[in-house]
This record gives C-alpha cells, sequence and structure tokens, in this order.
C-alpha cells in the first residue's frame, strides 16, 4: 500500500549554458517523486522540464504543488502492484498534466519492479538491448567551441551524434554555423538540428534545403507545434528527415501524425507522453506506420534517463538513435554510481526497478528549500 508520496524540487548548474531558440539552461531543476509503501519498498520518478513555461505548460514548481496537493492525496492508500488503476483514476479526474503524472508513474512502476526483483524494462514488454547510442547536443551558440566540444567527445568515446540547437539567429547565418560543424567534423559523424519550432513554413523551406544538400541527417520540429500542415508537407517535400518532438503530446497525436504522414521520425519522451506505457503506445504507432524512432530527453537527471533508458531499449527499431545525455550536462550526480556510458553508448541499468541507487546526502545537497 502506498504510504507517501514525496516531490523534491533540485536545482543543479549545468556544465556550461545550454542555448535552445525558447530558453538558454544554466541550472536544471530537476522534480523528483518518491513513492514510500507499507512494505518499506520505494519508487523513485522524475518530471524534470527543459525551460520550464518556456518549453511547455509545466513549470518545476506547478509540478511540485500538483502533484502534493491533487495527485499524493489520491495515491495515498492505493495498492501500489495496481499501476494501471492508478493511473486510469489519476487521468479520470486530473486533466493534463503529463510530466506530474509521468513521475508518478515511474515511481510506481520502479517500486514494483523493485518488488518483483526484476529491471523495469521487463515490465515495459522486455528489453532487446543492453545498451543505446547517445547523442550529444551542441548547444553553446559559438561554432567554434563547438567544433572543440564535439572533438572533445569524441575523443572521449562517448558521442558520435551530435545535434545542433538553432532557430535563434537568421536561417543563414544558424545554417552556415551548422555546415561548418558538419564540414569540421567529416562524414564519419551524425549531425543533425533541432530548430524548436523557430521557423516559419517559409523559412523551413529555404533553410531545410539548405541543410540537406549539405549532408544534415535529421531537422527536428522546424516550425511550430500547431502547425501541422506544414511539417507534414516539409516531410512529404525533403527527403532528410523530419523529426516531430513539440507536436507530440501523446498517442493521440502520434496516430494523427501518423495516419496524415505528417513526420519521418518522432522523437519518443516519456515527460511528454505522459508516461512510460503511452510513451511505449507512441513508438507502437510509429513501428506500424514505418516511422523512425528516436529516444528524446527533456535533459533530465539520472531518474527520468533511467526510465528512459529501460523504455528505449525495449524498442525493436531505434534507427535514430537517442539523445539521453541528461546527466552528463549536470555538475552534480544524485547516485552513488553514476550511470555508465561507454563506447559512445549508455548502459542500460540490470538492476531491479530503475537499477539505480539515489544517495540521500548528495539529494539533500542540491535540495530547495
Ligand atoms: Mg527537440
Amino acid at each position: 500500500m502506498i504510504e507517501k508520496v514525496e516531490t523534491l524540487l533540485l536545482d543543479v548548474p549545468a556544465i556550461r549554458p545550454h542555448k535552445l531558440s525558447v530558453a538558454t539552461v544554466n541550472v536544471q531543476t530537476l522534480v523528483l517523486v518518491r513513492i514510500l509503501c507499507d512494505d518499506g519498498t520505494e519508487g523513485w520518478g522524475e518530471a524534470t522540464t527543459i525551460g520550464g513555461l518556456s518549453y511547455g505548460e509545466e513549470s518545476p514548481e506547478s509540478i511540485k504543488i500538483n502533484i502534493d496537493t491533487y495527485m499524493a492525496p489520491l495515491l495515498v492508500g492505493m495498492e501500489e502492484s495496481r499501476t494501471a488503476v492508478i493511473m486510469a483514476r489519476l487521468n479520470k479526474v486530473i486533466q493534463g498534466n503529463r510530466f506530474a503524472k509521468c513521475a508518478l508513474e515511474t515511481a510506481l512502476l520502479d517500486a514494483r519492479a523493485r518488488q518483483l526483483n526484476i529491471p523495469l524494462s521487463e515490465l515495459l514488454g522486455g528489453r532487446v538491448r543492453e545498451a543505446l547510442p547517445v547523442a550529444w547536443t551542441l548547444a553553446s551558440g559559438d561554432t567554434q567551441k563547438d567544433i572543440a566540444e564535439a572533438n572533445r567527445m569524441l575523443d572521449l568515446g562517448r558521442h558520435r551524434i551530435f545535434k545542433l540547437k538553432i532557430g535563434l539567429r537568421d536561417v543563414a547565418d544558424d545554417v552556415a554555423h551548422v555546415l561548418a560543424i558538419k564540414k569540421a567534423l567529416g562524414d564519419s559523424v551524425s549531425v543533425r538540428v533541432d530548430v524548436n519550432q523557430a521557423w516559419s513554413e517559409l523559412q523551413a523551406e529555404r533553410g531545410i534545403a539548405m541543410l540537406e544538400a549539405g549532408g544534415i541527417d535529421a531537422i527536428e520540429q522546424p516550425v511550430a507545434a500547431a502547425n501541422r500542415g506544414a511539417l507534414q508537407r516539409l516531410a512529404r517535400r525533403f527527403q532528410a528527415p523530419i523529426m516531430a518532438d513539440e507536436v507530440l503530446k501523446g498517442p493521440q497525436d502520434a496516430f494523427e501524425l501518423a495516419a496524415s504522414s505528417g513526420a519521418d521520425v518522432f522523437s519518443v519522451k516519456i515527460n511528454q507522453a505522459g508516461g512510460l506505457i503511452k510513451a511505449r503506445q507512441v513508438a507502437d504507432i510509429a513501428v506500424q506506420a514505418g516511422i523512425g524512432l528516436y529516444g528524446g530527453t527533456m535533459l533530465e537527471g539520472a531518474v527520468g534517463t533511467a526510465a528512459s533508458a529501460h523504455l528505449f531499449s525495449t524498442f525493436s527499431d531505434l534507427s535514430f538513435d537517442t539523445e539521453l545525455f541528461g546527466p552528463l550536462l549536470l555538475t552534480q550526480d544524485i547516485l552513488r554510481e553514476p550511470l555508465v556510458y561507454r563506447d559512445f553508448m549508455l548502459q542500460v541499468p540490470q538492476g531491479p526497478g530503475l537499477g539505480i541507487a539515489i544517495d540521500p546526502d548528495r539529494v539533500a545537497a542540491l535540495l530547495r528549500h
């Protein structure tokens, strides 16, 4: 039985400013959920966002207050093993709040998998891979700095797929920045871009034509999430894969995009989808429609990253890899043993539940009071 649900806000400085078209992340606020059961089992989940309200409808503070005030009281006293019943109840009485619901569902599944002494991936259909290729995002805003950073990552054996955050500057300036990096890194690395909705359809037509000619491997959410028609037209017009990210807020969006051939690739994010099970449904729809899969991140710390890794390890097709680098962007970790990045891959944890051990002292040191 669930005895207690806690929500913790942790402010963790980033290793460098992380510049997106919508926000610059200097300090990442991790939103952690801890569920305690009467048999002593605990479960952890995470509802971290990128840039809070500048990215989506939920902020770290709103997530905490909505869980503490409205969701936790519904959960306390319920049987933790009945995750589907609990989530159905939450979804019936609480609209939206996908990030908060994801954190709660993750914590419930973590607790349940620990009780069963199996990795969380085994509750999600079973893993088909033990390690996930991880892209790194170059987002310093400076071409030479980005090239130096990419070369460092290649030397370290950590990343050979690079995603560039663009959309802040003129289309021509952004494209020149991207193509200079692509040229410097050569053909053995993959370079993709994320425009975070910044372009109009006309700008996107101009920008993507140049990016495609320059050998860029994917263009993520070039236009506004609300403008599905534009995304669909771009996907049809260009051979370069057009990736849906912000437009995908769960299985219903995935279904509509798939039915209208509205994108070539889906960026699957557990928080954006409203939880691990719904993210799994997004992926299943993509597979049925022949749409490629990319394992996305909301720049979560270790908990959300591990949860995402368990889910992505179950995907039969992961042709566009993942971007589960969140913990590497942060100056401090909250685990006793950090997640393992090796040979350009994140190793999927193998222990029960999420397969990680939270260090309470490290959490206490970062806790917002
Ligand atoms: Mg994105």
